[in-house]
């Protein structure tokens, strides 16, 4: 039994004293009110602490970032923690320690088996693991994964066209953002170059018409070692990416619509824009010269030699080709790429062309 007098002195000197000891016995820097209402603004916009430790906006007196234990302690202390997500967070630590020894070799053999292709969500449900455990003991396993093969698995979620549209939907804004970045980068650094040195050799790009420094950050290049002379795309790096990733026409003849479509060349297409003003030029109101259809395009041009090859007689008559210079040149790629593809094949059977 403790005498009554010492339990009335420590009840007393905790009264007195607890006020004070938030402050004068709390080890670290005293949180401003500034760095109090950032955590707020951070902690509302969803950021847990790891999130908000990464930005290291908030620092200790000596401008070193506060810890992660630092943080998460305030927020506890601030009530800030949103009850649900706190739950889930409890939640997936009570899963990580309470992986049994039992179905951590019972994961571990599905995944010795099935892991190349299955589902990391499959796993997870069926044998009670939690999905960094899983991408870890794959990583453990050394078992490469192929999307493809993941996305093609019976279980994969990708068979359900929602989570399709869903993933393809957040895939390709990525893509938009990170490309929209990029392009600001790029036209950031142009004008800095140009302002610069202003008589640095420049070129307007044939999709965007910006005007960049004539060098292969902005333009995709390729340096020709028997020439000695670097060549350089009329697309801007920007609409160089865009135009990779539309898709060819189909071979049903359906072609792919826009600016950028990749049915014709760069070059045809630029071949093609210098005719249609060539012709428009040619054909004036008061003299319109002899006009003849191509052969494949079905398209009127004037029957000069801008717009068809022609060849001479030995009697030294010009004859026009039967297709119009546009389709004569696509028929002649063509024709080259079966030859060459015949020569490859013929040397990789050892048979001579
Ligand atoms: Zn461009
Ligand atoms: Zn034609």
């Amino acid at each position: 039994m403790r005498p009554i007098g010492t339990v009335q002195t420590i009840e007393c000197a905790r009264l007195n004293f607890y006020p004070q000891k938030t402050h004068s016995c709390m080890p670290g820097i005293p949180w401003s009110p500034d760095d109090k209402s950032r955590l707020v603004e951070l902690v509302q916009k969803g950021l847990g602490p790891v999130s908000i430790q990464r930005l290291g906006v908030l620092t200790a007196n000596d401008r070193r970032p506060r810890s992660l234990h630092a943080i998460a302690q305030q927020i506890r202390r601030m009530h800030l923690a949103q009850p649900e997500i706190s739950e889930k967070a409890r939640m997936a630590r009570m899963r990580g320690r309470s992986i049994t020894a039992e179905q951590r070799h019972s994961a571990e053999d599905y995944l010795t088996t099935h892991g190349s292709a299955v589902p990391i969500h499959h796993v997870v449900e069926r044998f009670g693991v939690t999905e960094s455990w899983t991408r870890r003991s794959l990583k453990n396993l050394r078992i490469s994964r192929v999307w493809a093969e993941t996305a093609a698995h019976p279980f994969s979620r990708f068979h359900d066209p929602g989570y399709r549209a869903e993933v393809s939907a957040r895939v390709r804004r990525q893509a938009r953002e990170r490309a929209a970045a990029h392009r600001a980068t790029l036209v950031a650094l142009a004008e800095k170059i140009l302002s610069s040195s202003p008589t640095v050799p420049r070129r307007s790009c044939e999709n965007c018409g910006h005007s960049f420094p004539l060098q292969s950050e902005f333009f995709p290049a390729c340096h020709r070692a028997t020439t000695g002379q670097t060549y350089y795309l009329h697309l801007c790096r920007g609409c160089a990416a865009e135009r990779r990733r539309q898709p060819k026409s189909q071979p049903d003849g359906l072609s792919a619509t826009g600016d950028l479509s990749r049915d014709e060349g760069l070059r045809s297409q630029r071949l093609r824009r210098i005719l249609c003003e060539r012709r428009d030029n040619v054909r004036t109101a008061e003299n319109r010269p002899q006009e003849r259809a191509c052969r494949a395009c079905w398209q009127e041009w004037p029957l000069l030699s801008d717009f068809w090859r022609t060849s001479r007689t030995q009697k030294g008559t010009v004859l026009f080709d039967p297709r119009c210079r546009l389709c004569e040149n696509a028929r002649r790629r063509s024709a080259s790429k079966g030859r060459i593809t015949r020569k490859v094949l013929a040397q990789s059977i050892g048979v001579p062309a």
